[in-house]
């Protein structure tokens, strides 16, 4: 089946004289975020890690970047120099350096740090100059270094691993966020000089009917539609005409042309999401970190179209992803091979999870909480931010993670640098933007999202509120909110009740803790007053009422130690239990554990207890019980007297050296009795 361009068709859309098809696309989103720039974080979770990622983590990958190999930005000069040899790294390197660049940009936003920005500027410069070399500001500098021939798959290249698209998008989600983090429009200009080539050039026949080998594009031509829509005073200082329409119907081309007959089709099916029409499929399938990124874009998309179809499509694929296929740390992509989901319930404690993938989801998540205002999606993303996405950097921010499987009997290690180091700038994305996932709002108020201290301005319709946010968030179940309205009035505000203090959880949930608190679990507060009969929409407590300053709500969630199962059809948590405290998933390391852990069974009664610790891993709360360890003599099983067992987060794992670590453990029916492991 052939692609027709008019099955693009947007929430709005007229046809011009000489059949010309413009849209006019508006936001349809649930939800708006209250941007980075508002929210500042103060607290002793988030802070300090934050400040680690500023000041240790974005230089050491920026330096890195530049080192490898001969240099991912000695790329630039080379191609601005017009040499035709001597790429570094792989075609997607100018793209990783586009996404250190947003998320430094978003870092920059919550924090100005002049030192970074310089050196931003300096590399921004390098782009620009090598940009400046093609008329057409076409910019990839592998192509352009190694295959000078083969723009687009031209003559006997290979679009897919090329990575233009996704070049291209990296750069122009970076470009926004730069200009919003420092009014300046240096990389804008780029960008838009190298969209509007890649809009001229694909598309429907006749230009190359290319999709991305790798989703990111189509969200950020979608974001590239919105920014342009609304600071249209910014087309004026273009070095290009802008007419944003154009990246938005790229972007739904992307998303639609996928799944049909087109020029560029070589076979890659799934693992692309190209096996079937996107906005049909009712499984996510294939490389999970593009799987992941497509539905955000899908999602994102949603947002702008206002189109049913995009919306059910991204509703559909996340309820099989988090019903059928992530794991409790929040991890996706369970096989190494392809990099790819596996089949629904195919989670095995060895899997591959992607630190990217992690990531991936979170974004996925967020679009959807924005899109539904549904509390559920911000469930998820914590369980990301808090587990399987801040895994991905070590404690003192300079070595990293690529795979991130939920067992590993040899020990677990990071690394300095890897052969496709695109973990460390997805990591700094998620974790840039996320001063902007704290809050949101709609027309009638505002929502607490995520339980951080912290410090927002919020701007409704005619009015600013300032909500200062106190907790010791994720060890302690308390929040204190400080309402501050410019002057008393009537709004909403929501509060998320997060899922795993309410009970009982739907069947569909992966993960079910067996003590889940059923009532009482969550208090709510407002200026000492329990709130009687709460209104809960969507899943965030409903607090309305005229709100003057100084109003103060009070949030208190219980946190007890909760022994997790896993849905019976996962092989690999059968008979084992995982312990979550709050948003947190802990694991076992051998560093508290007599060194090793696949041994540990953990018997039905242990009562594990929690205990803040200060100075373990950056100050973490660690759970402790009793536990019997079974080790094999010959063919039987010996099982040791009881001894003492501790866990400690799993987003902490591998700090200490290379170590055994587990998640899934064991359980022993009776403690009392170890013979009958025999
Ligand atoms: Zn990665």
């Amino acid at each position: 089946m052939k692609f027709s361009p008019l099955s693009i068709v947007l929430g709005t859309l007229c046809c011009l004289p000489g059949g010309i098809v413009k849209t006019a696309a508006q936001p349809s989103n649930q939800l708006t975020p209250v941007p980075i720039h508002a929210v500042t974080i103060k607290d002793s979770f988030w802070s300090p890690k934050r400040t680690v990622w500023q000041k240790v983590t974005i230089p050491d990958c920026f330096t890195k970047f530049e080192n490898d190999r001969g240099g991912a930005f000695n790329n630039f000069d080379r191609v601005r120099d017009g040499k035709s040899d001597g790429h570094a790294g792989p075609p997607w390197y100018d793209g990783l350096i586009y996404e250190m660049i947003r998320g430094s940009a978003d870092f920059l936003a919550a924090k100005p740090d002049p030192v970074l920005e310089q050196r931003i500027d300096a590399y921004i410069a390098r782009i620009a100059a090598a940009q400046d070399r093609d008329t057409n500001g076409y910019l990839n500098t592998w192509t352009q270094l190694q295959h000078p021939n083969q723009r687009w798959g031209l003559n006997g290249g290979n679009d897919g691993y090329q990575h233009e698209m996704y070049n291209v998008g990296a750069l122009c989600e970076a470009a926004v966020r730069y200009y919003q983090a420092t009014g300046k429009s240096s990389l804008l200009k780029v960008a838009v000089k190298l969209a509007n080539y890649t809009c001229d050039q694909v598309g429907p026949s006749p230009k190359h009917e290319l999709v991305p080998n790798h989703a990111i594009a189509e969200e950020a031509f979608g974001d590239l539609y919105l920014f342009f829509h609304e600071h249209p005073e910014l087309k004026r200082s273009m070095p290009v005409a802008v007419d944003e329409s154009r990246y938005l119907e790229l972007a739904h081309y992307w998303v639609e042309a996928r799944g049909h007959a087109r020029e560029d089709q070589a076979g890659y099916g799934a693992y692309n999401q190209d096996h079937e029409p996107v906005l049909e499929q009712t499984t996510i399938e294939g490389h999970a970190v593009r799987a992941a990124l497509l539905c955000a874009g899908v999602t994102a998309l949603a947002g702008i179209n206002g189109r049913d179809d995009y919306r059910e499509a991204a509703v559909r694929l996340w309820e099989n992803m988090s019903e059928k296929k992530i794991y409790v740390t929040g991890g996706i992509g369970s096989t190494a091979a392809g990099e790819a989901f596996g089949k629904d319930y195919f989670l095995p404690n060895d899997g591959y999870l992607e630190t990217c993938g992690a990531v991936a989801a979170g974004f996925f998540d967020w679009n959807l909480n924005l899109l539904t205002g549904d509390v559920r999606y911000v469930d998820a993303l914590e369980r990301e931010l808090y587990n399987g996405a801040l895994t991905g950097v070590s404690l003192a921010g300079d070595s990293y993670t690529y795979v991130n499987p939920l067992e590993a009997p040899q020990g677990n290690s990071r690394w300095s640098w890897n052969g496709c180091p695109c973990c460390p700038p997805m990591f700094l994305k998620l974790m840039g933007a996320m001063p902007g996932y704290i809050y949101a709002q709609d027309k009638s108020g505002i929502y607490v999202n995520l339980f951080v201290g912290s410090k927002a301005q919020i701007q409704l319709v005619g009015l600013k509120v300032v909500l200062t946010q106190t907790t010791d968030y994720p060890w302690q179940g308390d929040v204190r909110i400080t309402v501050g309205p410019a002057k008393p009035s009537e709004f909403d505000l929501h509060i998320r009740i997060p899922g795993w203090c309410q009970g009982p959880s739907s069947p569909e949930d992966l993960y079910q803790p067996d003590n889940r608190p059923l009532n009482g679990a969550m208090r709510l507060k407002v200026n000492g007053k329990v709130v009687e009969n709460l209104e809960v929409v969507r899943g965030y407590a409903l607090l309305h009422r005229r709100w003057k300053s100084g109003d103060v709500v009070q949030l208190t969630l219980d946190m007890p130690v909760q022994r997790v199962k896993a849905n019976a059809r996962i092989e690999a948590a059968k008979g084992r239990v995982a312990l979550m405290r709050g948003p947190i998933v802990y694991c076992f390391e051998g560093s508290d554990n007599g060194g090793a852990v696949q041994n540990l069974i953990i018997p039905l009664g242990a009562e594990f207890t929690p205990k803040h610790e200060r100075n373990l891993l950056g100050g973490v709360t660690i759970l402790s019980a009793t536990a019997t360890g079974v080790f094999k003599t010959g063919a039987k099983q010996v099982v040791s007297l009881p001894f003492q067992v501790t866990a400690t987060p799993y987003y902490a794992n591998a700090n200490r050296g290379t170590c055994p670590m587990q998640v899934w453990m064991p359980e022993h029916q009776d403690s009392s009795n170890p013979q009958n492991q025999e």
